[in-house]
């Protein structure tokens, strides 16, 4: 098993599943983040780790 976990934060582009934005997101967030547009949950903080609820994401490193 591998694991792409490490020290550094990173970015995360994620796609809103309703309206199709998307949105660069900190993997370390601390908040919640919503779609810009429609307003949909995107993403959200669990014991400092993104839990991205997108359908789409890339990370950027
Ligand atoms: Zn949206």
């Amino acid at each position: 098993m591998r694991t792409v976990e490490g020290p550094k934060s990173k970015f995360l582009k994620v796609k809103c599943p309703d309206c199709g934005t998307e949105q660069v997101v900190f993997s370390n967030m601390a908040h919640k983040t919503y779609c810009l547009v429609c307003g949909k949950l995107l993403a959200k903080p669990t014991g400092g780790k993104a839990d991205v609820l997108s359908t789409e994401m890339k990370v950027l490193s």
